[in-house]
């Protein structure tokens, strides 16, 4: 089986594994040295709030865990804390967006880092790159598992489907236990809703049948729905993009591996088949979050136009807004990747979408219970990605999307994210390359 080599289109995009890879191709070296820059490159962020889940199974301490983060002196004037926190109380505060405070808008679909926060630092991450660190078993595991379990949408959708991971938040009593062991889903999430009136809810912990469905999910070609056309869209959705960062998080561990016998950094041809190659979905879920992240980029193409990346120097400026339209005219390749007005068009629409993005939220409030400094500031900085794609892509039409009409619509963080999480996925598609390369070479071998 070529493994490494899928063909055709890629489920739920616009776009078959070929164009995709011929953007790729295109945008790979542009995005490489845009992240390189002083815009791109500082990204600032709280790194060390309380786990709102669950007790904190204490930090992971191998050095590959830690971050090193920078001093404020050697950032632009304007990004600098006494800066920042002026800008708030500035009767032109409101005028100058790109550091407002930075609470839920409506639209946001992830937790954003404000900018002025204190106890936040700024981290140069170009110096921290995400790789392999040795953070895993129950505590990882409990991450992930979590993460997967936000993709319950409604507890009837819940139990009439037989989405059996939502289970951690509320236990409303042994009756509706009973009616879950005995086979009897709408009647226990009629009990449910009747005793929280009508609010969300989970049912108790089952850890061998959550590690059961994660099984189905590895192993199912369709996204671990059974029959995809009994499963909305949006909920496919939102799976593959969460499935396609793990992929692509698990990719960098593998590409980036210490070869604890050698001493030695490298790619491990192993680890990549052992998990990704062997599992299609898994290699399809990372291009599906690939195509999903151009299409945002490339519809905020008038909006990164217009705007001012205020890196204090205006040469720069110049260079990295020419740099950035350069990527996303080569992105615009293939139509578009992705279709978003596909979406949340059913009778309903606004209800699934407030889901959506409420259970997107949550993911990012989880990424403060990864245990491992590296991986939650990488952790933070793609769901902020991802959170800000799925914002371009759902919560405007490309007319809204104006800095000068419609100033503050994105936080710098966002498009800093935004970029980095696209130079991630560009990463792994290229790190693809090369396992598909080494597993060609070892199989010519044998
Ligand atoms: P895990 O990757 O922990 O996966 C758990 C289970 O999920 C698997 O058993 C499988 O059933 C299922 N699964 C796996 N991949 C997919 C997929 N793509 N789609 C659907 N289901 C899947 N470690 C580092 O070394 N460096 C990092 O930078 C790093 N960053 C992390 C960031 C976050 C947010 C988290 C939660 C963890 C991070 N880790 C990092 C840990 C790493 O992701 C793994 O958890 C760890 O390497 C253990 O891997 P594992 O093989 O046990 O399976």
């Amino acid at each position: 089986q070529d493994y490494c080599n899928p063909q055709g289109q890629i489920k739920d995009t616009c776009c078959d594994y070929r164009s995709v890879e011929d953007i790729q191709q295109d945008i790979f070296e542009k995005i490489q040295s845009l992240v390189k820059t002083k815009f791109f490159r500082f990204y600032k962020l709280n790194l060390w709030r309380e786990c709102p889940f669950w007790n904190d199974d204490g930090l992971c301490m191998n050095r590959d865990c830690s971050v090193e983060t920078t001093d404020e002196a050697s950032l632009p004037e304007e990004w600098r804390q006494p800066a920042l926190s002026a800008v708030q109380i500035s009767p032109k505060g409101s005028l100058f967006q790109p550091f407002q405070t930075c609470q839920y808008k409506d639209q946001d679909f992830c937790l954003i880092e404000d900018e002025s926060d204190a106890d936040g630092v700024y981290v140069d991450l170009t110096e921290n790159p995400e790789r392999f660190t040795g953070y895993a078993g129950t505590s990882s595991g409990r991450v992930w598992k979590a993460i997967y379990e936000e993709n319950c949408f409604n507890i009837v959708d819940k139990m009439t489907e037989g989405c059996e991971t939502c289970n951690n938040v509320m236990h409303v009593g042994p009756k509706v236990d009973d009616q879950i062991r005995s086979n009897n889903p709408l009647k226990a999430a009629e009990s449910i809703a009747e005793a929280t009136q009508g609010n969300f809810v989970k049912v108790p912990e089952d850890e061998e049948k959550f590690d059961r469905l994660l099984n189905d999910l590895a192993e199912n070609p369709d996204g671990g729905f059974g029959n995809s056309e009994e499963v909305c869209l949006e909920k496919r959705v939102y799976y593959r993009l969460i499935s396609g960062l793990h992929s692509s998080i698990s990719i960098h561990i593998c590409d980036e591996y210490f070869d604890q016998a050698t001493g030695k950094w490298g790619p491990n041809l192993d680890c990549f088949v052992n998990r990704i190659g062997s599992h299609p979905e898994r290699l399809q879920n990372i291009y599906f979050t690939y195509a999903l992240v151009v299409r945002a980029v490339t519809k905020l193409g008038n909006y990164l136009e217009d705007y001012n990346f205020c890196t204090g120097e205006s040469e720069d400026d110049k260079s990295i807004k020419s740099g950035v339209l350069d990527l996303i005219n080569n992105a615009r390749a293939c139509p578009a990747t992705f279709d978003e007005t596909t979406m949340f068009q059913g009778p309903d629409a606004r209800s699934l979408k407030l889901e959506f993005r409420d259970h997107f939220r949550n993911v990012s409030r989880i990424m403060d219970c990864v245990g491992c400094e590296k991986c939650r500031l990488w952790g933070k900085i793609q769901t902020t990605g991802l959170g800000t794609a799925l914002k371009v892509l759902f919560s405007y039409g490309e007319n809204n999307l104006n800095p000068k009409r419609n100033p503050g619509l994105l936080e710098r963080s966002e498009i800093v994210a935004l970029f980095n999480t696209l130079n991630r996925l560009s990463e792994s598609l290229q790190a693809i390359k090369k396992f598909r390369q080494l597993y060609h070479e070892r199989t010519e071998h044998h």
